[in-house]
């Protein structure tokens, strides 16, 4: 039995798991808590900091190739790993994803535009900012997700203030932009340099989630889909990546494409893959931490994504409730996806649910009709 590793218990982690045990390997995944998402169906569940020199040594006596699942996994973990196995993706691309400042260097080298931007390393730097960047937002270089660790600034009154409260450590501030839509681009990169991408996935986002993915991206022509997943690739080869890479844009009102960030590992906007494609992102991140093929994805339905959140396990009176899954599963084309989490709380992710049709009204229409029973907003 070939063996893989996990640094991380989550979801994601979760996902990977079912795909990896999928294709006959077996799983250890590391991670801290008692218990976790990907630790409950992995073949062990090591409960150890991710630091922990010991802990990691024995992970990778026991594993081929060793993954990670999410964003903010401490480099120098991987970097330990990695002198013994295949870690996938390796220390130096996740650092350049963990940093604002690096990541934007990385897309103005890769010849992709993003958004105008300062990076702010102390007070001394505010008084250099251009008035062309206000408004704008100030975003914490390192650790921010799901909208935190930003603030929008109108002026530079506002801007120092933000730059306080988030504790005056390093961030980069990006011009506001005039968004009409986000897209995001899954790409999967081989140790070989083969590469793929996925088909765009246009993303509709509520108090900074991830909220709707629908794909295909009912906004977007296709040269600009073009433009997106060649951008992605290029960045992804830029990085010499190995593995699966989430890059997400912007198309601004004057159909500019712009890319926003990267996220290196499969993306919650990805999970449309696991009902919608031939392969799924999961399954991807094993065949290129495993030196499979990564053959180039099909999608073989219009899907639209609904993220499930806490939130739904409460009612308008803030009472626990259990929401109508039988109804939901009636439901042509409706997947659902829960990932074992006992505690629901607000804007916690517990599930999501991919609808696919044979058309994109099809699937359109019935994930409303899931919308309606579960009492999320129908409207995207
Ligand atoms: P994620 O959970 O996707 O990792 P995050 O916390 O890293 O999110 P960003 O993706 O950088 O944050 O920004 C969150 C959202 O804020 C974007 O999806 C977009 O809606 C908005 N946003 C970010 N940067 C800009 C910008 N420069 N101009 C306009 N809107 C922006
Ligand atoms: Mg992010
Ligand atoms: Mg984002």
């Amino acid at each position: 039995h070939a063996t893989l590793g996990v640094l991380g218990g989550g979801q994601l982690g979760r996902m990977f798991v079912h795909a990896a045990q999928a294709l006959g390997y077996r799983c250890v995944v590391l991670d801290p808590d008692e218990s976790s998402p990907a630790g409950a169906v992995a073949h062990d569940h090591v409960r150890a900091d991710y630091l922990d020199a010991q802990a990691l040594e024995d992970l990778a006596r026991r594993c081929d190739a060793i993954t990670t699942e999410f964003e903010n996994v401490p480099a120098r973990a991987l970097e330990q790993l990695a002198r013994t196995r295949v870690v996938a993706p390796g220390a130096a691309a996740v650092a350049v994803c963990q940093d604002r400042a690096r990541e934007k260097a990385h897309f103005d080298a890769s010849g992709v535009p993003c958004a105008p931007y300062a990076v702010l390393r102390g007070t001394a730097d505010l008084a250099a900012v251009p008035d062309t960047l206000l408004p704008g937002i100030l975003k914490t270089a390192r650790l921010g997700y799901d909208g935190k660790g930003q603030r929008r600034v109108a002026d530079r009154a506002q801007l120092t203030a933000a730059f306080d409260e988030l504790g005056r450590v390093d961030c980069v501030l990006e011009q506001m932009l005039p968004l009409a839509l986000e897209l995001s681009v899954l790409v999967a990169r081989g140790a070989d340099g083969q590469v793929q991408t996925y088909p765009v996935q246009q993303n509709l986002h509520r108090d900074g989630i991830l909220a709707v993915t629908e794909v295909p991206a009912p906004q977007v022509d296709a040269a600009m889909q073009a433009q997106a997943r060649q951008s992605a690739a290029a960045i992804a080869a830029g990085l010499g990546y190995v593995g699966v890479l989430c890059v997400e844009f912007f198309v601004l009102k004057d159909g500019r494409l712009v890319v926003n960030e990267m996220a290196p590992r499969p993306h919650n906007s990805g999970h449309y893959t696991m009902d919608a494609c031939d392969v799924s992102q999961f399954e991807m991140q094993v065949r290129a931490m495993a030196g499979l093929p990564l053959r180039e994805p099909r999608l073989h339905s219009p899907v639209v994504m609904l993220n499930l959140l806490g939130d739904l396990w409460f009612d308008a009176d803030g009472r626990e409730r259990a929401p109508d899954w039988a109804g939901v599963l009636a439901i042509p084309g409706a997947e659902l996806h829960l990932y074992g989490k006992t505690e629901a709380r607000h804007g916690r992710k517990m599930g999501h649910l991919n609808v696919i049709g044979a058309s994109a009204d099809e699937a359109r229409d019935n994930a409303r009709r899931a919308c309606a029973l579960l009492g999320l907003p129908a409207t995207w």
